[in-house]
């Protein structure tokens, strides 16, 4: 008998956490006799989220493990906060920080003092962290919340979109309001036509089965200065707007707006701006906080939570084809779209003025502070590359994250399309590309729920045949084995997940593969930029 879902459990979870800090046993306890569950399934749903602090502390350190930070050297930042740290420090890998940071970054929270940010952190400033955290002197940190999104630049220098331009003023478009939600309620195809594909994974109207709940997800699928959160924050107004047109548009009873539990300044603007627009337009709506990093595909992972269903049950319900299988409770937009649908309705041609498909990317990488850079449909990544000709250095290779994400290098980037990429991280000739897949499959075992056995085993298993090669413990037929390994697991695996994770560990091995047998021979760096005793452990949740 399949377990009910108990969409109250985030919420109770939450509630303790706010209480008192953390949720222990004994708040456990409380939520399954409340919920009338077995207290083994509370525990099991919150131990699937590293965000959720489980025992008290005197502060938690989350160590942004998102590309471009891993490029900059945070997985040897967190393993020296972790041997150094004082009592009571709690040090994690964090899938991404969302807010805008130098790389490499790391949150701070405190209890009742909220979240501060250290960023473009050096091997001398985890002692000036490590000190201030004995002192309980935090104040050289940042608030979390005073951390805006930079400005918004075009690539081209062409003029930005109407939705770009209203962020200074938070307005929307003179054809929003009620009229415009009735109509597109009545004739949902131009809405639905621009929101189908990647930016909403759920059943549409057209299709026979409206979802009765359309999630707005103010995070977005790649958390790393995320592109949606930065949505949210610049024009809260505009990212409202678009979820109840794309709501009216699927037929959707109900709008849910998804806020990252850590960010109660995201939710106050979101509601301030929902309680004045949606009023009289006919559409419910309500705000859910839940955690940022949620190891499983994206719609499925926010199925889950919002539902209070295990990962993996909600892996296994969903499969491969996610929200848009079986008879799906929801449907996820990102709110990086909702921001954009408003003035992409506007009855002059959107697509005459050459600025329809405009959308966010954020490009980060080479040392340098992340940019929010505007592209135009059409823009691929070499027209990027071109741009920067002469700043920054020689860049090695590209990751392009996003839903799904890959490797590329600048000889092949008049080939790459940007269509779904929300994440550009440039790599310079420094980087060690065998050292970087490592980073990847340690960045793929924390992505995984563990619900199914290749995505439980598969990125460890990556992980330790690359530490052989950079050790030069092994022959080049490792190398085989590896690409054995990332070509196959994913197929095996109960969701896309695993797969999206995998694939640009194999786009290094096929693109770099001189260095992975140069490493592999003779344990020599073809960057020059390590040795050949790479780290013994696994990250892997
Ligand atoms: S691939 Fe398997 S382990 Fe990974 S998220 Fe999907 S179900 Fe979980």
């Amino acid at each position: 008998m399949q377990a009910p879902p108990q969409p109250e459990l985030m919420r109770l979870i939450l509630d303790k956490i706010k209480a008192k800090g953390y949720v222990g046993e004994k708040e456990v306890e409380g939520i399954a006799s409340r919920l009338r569950i077995p207290s083994s399934r509370v525990f099991g749903f919150i131990s699937q989220f590293d965000e959720l602090p489980q025992r008290p502390y005197r502060a938690r350190i989350r160590v942004c493990t998102g590309p471009a930070c891993a490029d900059a050297g945070a997985w040897a930042i967190l393993e020296d906060l972790n041997k150094r740290a004082p009592s009571g420090v709690e040090i994690l890998a964090d899938p991404g920080i969302l807010r805008w940071h130098s790389p490499p970054a790391a949150c701070i929270e405190t209890p009742g003092d909220g979240a501060r940010l250290a960023e473009g952190l050096g091997p001398d400033d985890t002692t000036a962290l490590v000190a201030a955290l004995t002192n309980g002197d935090l104040s050289a940190y940042k608030p979390m919340k005073d951390i805006s999104p930079p400005r918004v630049e075009a690539v081209d220098g062409r003029e930005p979109a109407p939705w770009t331009a209203a962020v200074e003023e938070g307005t929307l478009p003179d054809s929003w309001g009620p009229d415009l939600i009735r109509r597109v309620s009545e004739q949902p195809e131009g809405v639905i036509r621009r929101i189908v594909g990647n930016a909403v994974q759920g059943e549409y109207r057209d299709r026979g089965r409206p979802p009765p709940v359309l999630l707005c997800d103010s995070a977005g699928p790649g958390v790393e200065n995320s592109v949606s959160f930065a949505a949210s924050l610049l024009h809260p107004r505009a990212v409202v707007a678009g979820s109840a047109l794309a709501a009216a548009a699927c037929g959707a009873r109900k709008l849910v707006f998804y806020v990252p539990c850590s960010e109660a300044e995201a939710e106050e603007v979101l509601a301030s701006a929902a309680s004045e627009l949606l009023s009289g337009v006919g559409i419910k709506h309500a705000f859910f906080r839940g955690p940022v990093g949620i190891p499983c595909a994206w719609d499925i992972g926010r199925a889950a939570v919002t539902s209070g269903m295990m990962l993996w049950r909600a892996a296994s319900l969903y499969g491969w084809k996610g929200t848009r299988d079986g008879d799906p409770s929801l449907a996820v937009l990102d709110a990086e779209l909702a921001w954009r649908l408003p003035w992409m309705l506007e009855k002059r041609s959107a697509k005459e003025e050459g600025w329809e498909g405009n959308r966010l990317i954020s490009l980060a990488g080479m040392d340098a502070k992340p940019r929010l850079l505007e592209i135009q449909p059409g823009v691929g990544l070499q027209d990027i590359l071109d741009g920067m000709q002469g700043s920054g250095g020689e860049i090695k290779a590209v990751y392009l994250g996003g839903i799904t994400a890959s490797v590329t290098t600048p000889l092949l980037a008049g080939r790459e399309s940007l269509e779904d990429v929300g994440e550009i991280v440039l790599l310079d000739g420094l980087t060690c590309m065998p050292r970087w897949a490592l980073y990847l499959a340690w960045f793929a075992e924390r992505a995984c729920c563990g619900g199914c056995v290749p995505g439980r085993t598969a990125p460890a298993a990556a992980a330790r045949l690359i530490q052989r090669i950079l050790r030069a413990e092994a022959g080049e037929e490792t190398m085989e084995d590896l690409g054995a390994l990332l070509t196959d697991a994913g197929g095996l695996a109960l969701c896309p997940r695993l797969s999206q994770r995998l694939n640009p560990i194999l786009d290094c091995l096929r693109g770099f593969g001189d260095e992975f047998r140069a490493h592999a021979r003779e344990g020599a760096c073809v960057a020059g930029s390590c040795s050949p005793a790479a780290e013994a452990v696994t990250h892997g949740g």
